[in-house]
């Protein structure tokens, strides 16, 4: 006997039970895509493990211990890829892209961090991704914030904040930079640890660091807007313009710094007070030189990504109007015969009406056994295929959920008749 083979830490099935929110998710974030003019592309999960260290950055949670990277047969040092931005930006540049570049493009799928797991954080998550190349904005800043705030309110979540904020430009940065060594150099010694290391090499970690007591002493750490230089102000001015005429409301967050290097001037996340310490669902910012870093011709660049997982805990939790893709028909067939024609009338049935969702009972059983059955699947009829009906070229459709109504119907009218039960042009939507 085998010993159970346990699922690795932080990595999670999606059971049937919990794929409705799931698809609920996936399909909306499509249509609204979609409604902006958004392309989907679909990049690998596994890059070389340079590709990351050069656009995240050192000094980064991610490059310094969250990474799942190995050496392979071929010597290749590969990673799986534990975000989007960086192997989209890669894939822009090998697809030649970027001349011209104006693209707007996303993606959805699995990213990897070997993190502490925890509610909201685990070691395989999934992200829905977005990007613009070739807009330098601020137009198109407030475009991606606009689509994150619209998919978040079809998927019923409207109670998230937006905070806001601007790094300015590498070279305002620098100035801030100095301003931050200054400061927290005189607590070193309270600092954590990681926050130590980085004094020197890179403050801005500092203030994006988790570690409570840092975080006390961040809070008095100058304000970013000070260094800021006049584009970068003019920019953001312009961003928070747009966000107000279309009746958004942000809040201008000057603690805001967000994980990776890459970001310049605009960085946001929508935050929300309903999953604890795991309260961002979506982050992102505007990444300039993202593109040349990594070899390609200057371009500039936009993004956001949300956290999959972390919006299915709030659509659960929130109870969000899901639309269950149950099965719609359960065939019941008892009888040698009915049980050999249930096949072909089952098949014919979906040849007909391509949408309509049919269960078939497998395996025999008696009619009290397949009734149960049809029942705990969720359908609203049960067609039920009997030797006597079949013998007079007809079905018994039984309602399973309204009035419990039973009726005759002839089998080649099966489909028209299930049709107009279930109230749908099923042809063309469906969906029930
Ligand atoms: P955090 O500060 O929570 O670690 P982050 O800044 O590392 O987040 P990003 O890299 O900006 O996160 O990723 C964007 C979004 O992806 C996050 O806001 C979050 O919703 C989700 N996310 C990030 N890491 C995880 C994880 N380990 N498990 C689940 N979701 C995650
Ligand atoms: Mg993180």
């Amino acid at each position: 006997m085998g010993t159970i083979i346990e699922p690795l830490r932080g990595v999670h099935d999606i059971p049937p039970s919990r794929i409705a929110a799931w698809q609920f998710l996936e399909r909306t974030t499509r249509e609204v895509f979609a409604a902006y003019g958004y392309e989907e592309f679909r990049v690998p999960i596994i890059e070389q493990t340079q590709l990351f260290k050069r656009s995240i950055g050192d000094f980064t949670d991610i490059v310094e211990k969250e990474m799942f990277s190995f050496v392979d047969q071929g010597e290749d040092h590969i990673t799986l890829r534990p975000e989007a931005t960086a192997g989209i930006a890669r894939a822009m540049i090998s697809n030649g892209l970027l001349r011209p570049g104006r693209l707007r493009v996303w993606c959805m799928g699995p990213m990897f961090r070997r993190e502490r797991p925890q509610a909201g954080r685990y070691r395989q998550f999934h992200q829905i991704d977005a990007e613009a190349f070739g807009f330098e904005g601020p137009d198109v800043d407030a475009e991606l914030i606009l689509l994150s705030a619209r998919l978040l309110r079809r998927l019923g979540l409207g109670g998230v904040r937006l905070h806001l904020n601007s790094l300015g430009t590498p070279e305002s940065r620098t100035v801030y930079r100095q301003r931050l060594i200054e400061y927290f150099s005189a607590y070193e010694t309270e600092l954590d640890e990681d926050s130590r290391r980085r004094l020197r090499a890179n403050p801005l970690r500092i203030l994006d660091s988790k570690h409570p007591q840092t975080q006390r002493i961040a809070a008095g750490a100058p304000p970013l807007a000070e260094s800021l230089d006049p584009e970068s102000k003019a920019h953001f001015e312009a961003l928070c313009g747009h966000l107000g005429a279309a009746g958004i409301e942000y809040h201008v967050d000057q603690r805001l710094v967000r994980g990776l290097d890459y970001y310049t001037r605009t960085v946001f996340e929508w935050i929300t007070d309903s999953l604890g310490a795991q309260s961002t669902v979506c982050a992102g910012g505007r990444y300039d030189g993202l593109v040349a870093q990594l070899g390609g011709p200057p371009t500039p660049g936009i993004g956001w990504a949300m956290g999959q997982e972390r919006i299915v805990l709030l659509l659960e939790k929130l109870g969000a109007p899901i639309v269950a893709e149950a099965p719609q028909v359960y065939v019941i067939a008892s009888g040698d015969r009915a049980e050999r024609a249930a096949f072909e009338i089952t098949e014919r049935l979906r040849d007909e009406r391509p949408a309509l969702r049919v269960l078939a009972n497998l395996g025999g059983g008696n009619f009290k056994a397949q009734f149960k059955r049809a029942d705990k699947s969720g359908a609203r009829i049960a067609l039920v295929l009997g030797d006597d009906e079949l013998a007079r070229g007809a079905a018994a459709l039984k309602d399973l959920r309204g009035s419990g109504a039973q009726e005759e119907c002839p089998l080649e009218r099966l489909g028209e008749r299930l049709g107009a039960l279930l109230q749908l042009d099923m042809a063309t939507t469906g969906k029930a």
